[in-house]
């Protein structure tokens, strides 16, 4: 896959062999039907004031003004103006609302994808409560629809549809569970036919974090609980959440929450992923039209139950420790004090962040970017600010509860040499049961 350039030098890529008006007119239809009353109202709101991007890592850290987080809904707003706003006739005819060209959705394949990790910093600072961060989900809708997508992320896209995870097809899910359970000889639960918790998985635990598979069964048996994981709804990452795939992510929340309902789960644990919270916990309702019929949380969410409860008794770790605070699962989760009572629970003694809990800022790599190779540039210079702070607090440890966040700021400190290592709240906890 060769990344093409548009005539202004920006990388991009394209899938199928569809013409250029032809993606133009895909990209817009999408854009037509995601603008609902809702999304009208908000891409009427803004009033210019520029605060968005003062919140925006990439902004801050190049200065860039095409990286003000605003500017990355000029397509749908450009779709709104020319097609279903109040004035739509009247600008069509006068010329103001022009017709989205080609090149310009090239272009800002790049804003959309590369330089946003839906975060969600910039609505936290929007006066006018304009939800830029899902505005700019909804745009990818339509740049998906247009084949328009970085073409990591269609690989991860099309993988999954073939295997059913983008990390190794379904069909070897349950040998990679049971062989994770006999090398770091941990009792493993697979398939079982009835359980009372669902437990899924993040791409990165069927590969570099598979530990987290094990930890996370010895939490679960150590609290005595009724568990399995599944071989028919196992993975909770959900690429079409973060591609523009509405279909795939359709299917891929049915797929684990099925299944949860099928084997009489009454909670589905979500893996630590950021994403995985946002896509199954804030939007899987919208699949059933309905109460969704499991309790959906994310790990995080479990161990502080778990601690709360008394049964899980964590030796004290008696160390200094920073947390980064996952966007997905604190700020557009507000899953804010759950870490750090489990922190707590584990004798660390919290050094907050310059900026923490909801103001927190991105490690830089959610939202696919880091799938991307072609955003690593930029990338990189979020991470910076991120290390900063935590040079500043001092702590001995750095904690988080994603595994995307942490492969993020581990690649960012390998790229700097930089000696601090991303711990796992999950693997902390497992590391540190009593008998
Ligand atoms: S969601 Fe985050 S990365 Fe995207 S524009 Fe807003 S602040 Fe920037
Ligand atoms: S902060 Fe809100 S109102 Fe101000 S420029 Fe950004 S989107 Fe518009």
């Amino acid at each position: 896959m060769t990344a093409q350039i548009t005539t202004s030098g920006i990388p991009f890529d394209a899938q199928g062999q569809a013409e250029e008006s032809r993606r133009r007119d895909l990209a817009m239809q999408a854009f037509v039907r995601d603008i609902a009353m809702t999304n009208a109202v908000q891409l009427e709101a803004c009033v210019r004031c520029g605060l968005c991007a003062g919140a925006c890592h990439f902004f801050v850290t190049t200065g860039d003004p095409k990286y003000t987080p605003i500017r990355k809904l000029r397509p749908l707003e450009q779709a709104y103006h020319r097609h279903v706003g109040p004035f739509a006739p009247l600008f069509r005819l006068l010329g103001i609302a022009p017709r989205v060209t080609a090149e310009e959705l090239e272009q800002w394949q790049e804003l959309i994808f590369d330089s946003c990790t839906l975060c969600g910093r910039c609505t936290l600072a929007c006066p006018m409560g304009i939800d830029i961060a899902d505005l700019v989900k909804q745009s990818r809708h339509g740049m998906f629809a247009a084949g328009l997508i970085p073409d990591r992320l269609e690989l991860m896209d099309r993988t999954t549809k073939l295997w059913g995870s983008p990390a190794t097809p379904a069909e070897d899910f349950a040998d990679i569970i049971r062989e994770t359970g006999e090398e770091r000889g941990v009792a493993m639960n697979i398939d079982k036919e009835r359980a009372d918790y669902l437990v899924t998985v993040a791409p990165a635990e069927l590969t570099e974090h598979t530990k987290a598979l094990s930890d996370a069964a010895k939490v679960l048996n150590k609290m005595g609980y009724n568990w399995t994981y599944h071989s028919k709804g196992f993975e909770a990452s959900n690429i079409g959440y973060l591609n523009g795939d509405i279909e795939l992510q359709e299917k891929m929340t049915r797929q684990m929450i099925d299944t949860a309902v099928k084997i009489g789960a009454h909670t589905l644990i979500l893996p630590e992923c950021g994403h995985a919270y946002g896509a199954a916990r804030w939007e899987s309702a919208r699949w059933y039209g309905e109460k969704v019929p499991v309790r959906v949380i994310h790990m995080t969410e479990f161990l502080d139950e778990a601690v709360a409860s008394g049964k899980l008794k964590l030796k004290q770790i008696n160390q200094t420790a920073s947390l980064h605070d996952p966007c997905q699962l604190v700020r557009r989760g507000g899953v804010l004090a759950a870490p750090r009572n489990v922190m707590k629970a584990l004798g660390l003694d919290l050094k907050e962040l310059a900026d923490a809990g909801a103001v927190g800022w991105c490690c830089g790599g959610g939202g696919g970017v880091v799938s991307n190779k072609r955003a690593d540039p930029i990338r990189y210079r979020a991470f910076e600010l991120k290390r900063r702070q935590v040079e500043d607090a001092n702590a001995e440890r750095f904690v988080t509860a994603c595994g995307q966040c942490r492969i993020t700021l581990n690649l960012g400190a390998n790229k700097y040499k930089w000696d601090k290592k991303v711990d796992s709240l999950l693997e902390l906890v497992a590391d540190n049961l009593i008998d």
